[in-house]
């Protein structure tokens, strides 16, 4: 672990990682509960070739021992689905505490887009329908009562990864983008505002969009 890798943007390592960094990454071989297997990997690495399929700064390490790794990923069911945001993955330091959680195993179908979601808040991408330029107002009662029923969520957890804004603005010169694989979908009968999304639906991504790709390479630009 070391400072080199972050940017020292903001917090204790910032989060985006230094440009020119090589990530080391372990998904966890054991135990076996809570550990990888060769699908995952496969699909693992597969979305890490996705984002920087269109040229990239970092570099993409896999590693045997997790005790070398900045990135470790684990497999446990109870645990939720979350990653640490970019280089504040280095805040964790016990190698057996994961950097980033599956709450289930990776398939081509929903676990690549949940791998592509998951490794987009590991380069240090937040929310996109939290983007400090984006248009939406929430009827907040019904997103909270829709979190809740659909995925168990507190309110607390629901306004922290739906509703509040965040202050990071982006790199490139995309505006905010529903299309994003870090946007979520969303209800009908979600959105108070403005006019030309209200109460509309908004599909939940499938893929990594135009504007991810231009956020991707503004951020880790090849060198
Ligand atoms: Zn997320």
């Amino acid at each position: 672990m070391t400072d080199a890798l972050a940017s020292g943007l903001q917090g204790a390592h910032g989060v985006k990682w230094r440009n020119g960094a090589t990530l080391r990454y372990h998904l966890y071989a054991r135990p076996s509960a809570r550990a990888a297997n060769a699908l995952d990997r496969e699909v693992f690495d597969h979305a890490l070739s996705m984002w920087m399929a269109g040229g990239s700064g970092l570099a993409m390490m896999a590693v045997d021992d997790p005790a070398q790794a900045d990135i470790r990923v684990m497999f446990s069911r109870s645990r939720g689905r979350w990653s640490m945001l970019g280089a504040e993955a280095l805040d964790i330091t016990n190698s057996r505490e994961p950097t980033m959680n599956f709450d289930s195993h990776l398939d081509y179908g929903s676990g690549l887009i949940a791998a592509l979601h998951e490794i987009g808040h590991m380069f240090g991408f937040r929310h996109e329908h939290q983007t400090p330029d984006t248009p939406l107002r929430w009827h907040e009662a019904a997103v909270v009562d829709h979190f809740r029923a659909k995925s168990g969520w507190s309110e607390a957890y629901t306004r922290r990864n739906v509703v509040r804004r965040h202050d990071m603005k982006r790199k490139s010169r995309h505006p905010w983008d529903p299309k994003s694989i870090m946007h979520y979908g969303f209800a009908t009968d979600l959105i108070a505002e403005p006019a030309g999304w209200k109460n509309r639906a908004i599909a939940s991504p499938t893929e990594l969009s135009v504007g991810d790709r231009a956020e991707y390479r503004a951020w880790y630009p090849p060198i």
